[in-house]
């Protein structure tokens, strides 16, 4: 069985890109396809796709030589090609593919079949495979020491001050933070009172220092060469009981960082 595959699917560039044809009709993705690879060589794949989509005429670019890195690809494909036509998803391989397959792939023909196998993939435009999204990013493993935090500090702080953002309109929940005034990086508690409703936006932005509250008229203050519209704040004060010490600490912080007031 697998040497009658090999033989209809030969692990050249015409064979693969028949496969890869037959797969696609069958169902097979995108996403499948470039799974039966391990990340770090999709690159192989995207070579592959390139040369797939006429966008490289280098045979060396389909990725496929026997013995190459890419023959295990191939061997999987080809077991994947088995599953599918044991599910039935296979019954009536393409005709054409057939056809194809005639000439052997070490042949003088196949530089010829590789090319009706590109124009056959081209035609048929099963072959849907987009641009990769992927991309081989090195990784690096590192260790943190964040705060231990209370997880009750968010629906507390909710509760307390209500489901809306303090700034603006936002009111659905999943979307609504507890921002710590003090931060807990600079000794910040997990009292209520050190806690102000915000939505994902303005907790970034009070806590990048583009925003924040005047400690004794609660007035909001905005940095320079923004104002509340740029900021989508619609409100000139926050409401609600708020630490005293702590607004003061938050503002001292926000004056000392940007020197804009
Ligand atoms: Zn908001």
């Amino acid at each position: 069985m697998a040497d009658d595959l090999e033989r209809r699917f030969p692990c050249t560039p015409g064979g693969a890109l028949v496969l890869v044809q037959e797969l696609v009709s069958a169902g097979m993705t995108n996403d499948k396809f470039l799974a039966l690879r391990p990340q770090k060589d999709r690159k192989g794949v995207n070579s592959f796709i390139r040369y797939c989509k006429g966008k490289s005429n280098n045979p060396a670019d389909s990725g496929f030589r026997p013995g190459g890195p890419n023959e295990v690809l191939h061997r999987r494909m080809l077991k994947h090609y088995v599953e599918l036509r044991n599910l039935g998803h296979i019954d009536s391989p393409s005709t054409q593919a057939d056809d194809l397959l005639e000439s052997p792939a070490d042949s003088p023909d196949a530089a010829e079949l590789n090319s009706q196998a590109l124009e056959l993939i081209a035609q048929s435009g099963s072959l849907k495979i987009e641009d990769s999204v992927f991309e081989n990013r090195e990784f690096i493993e590192a260790r943190v020491t964040i705060a231990k935090r209370d997880h009750s500090f968010r629906d507390r702080v909710l509760r307390h001050h209500g489901l809306r953002c303090a700034v603006c309109s936002v009111s659905v929940t999943n979307l609504i933070e507890a921002a710590h005034v003090q931060p807990v990086k600079d000794g910040g508690s997990d009292n209520v009172s050190n806690g102000l409703p915000l939505c994902a936006n303005h907790h970034i932005a009070f806590d990048c220092h583009l925003w924040t509250i005047e400690p004794n008229s609660k007035k909001i203050v905005i940095c320079l060469g923004l104002d509340s519209q740029a900021l989508g704040i619609d409100v000139e004060m926050v409401e609600g009981k708020l630490s005293q010490e702590a607004l003061t600490a938050r503002y001292a912080s926000f004056c000392s960082q940007i020197g804009s007031i």
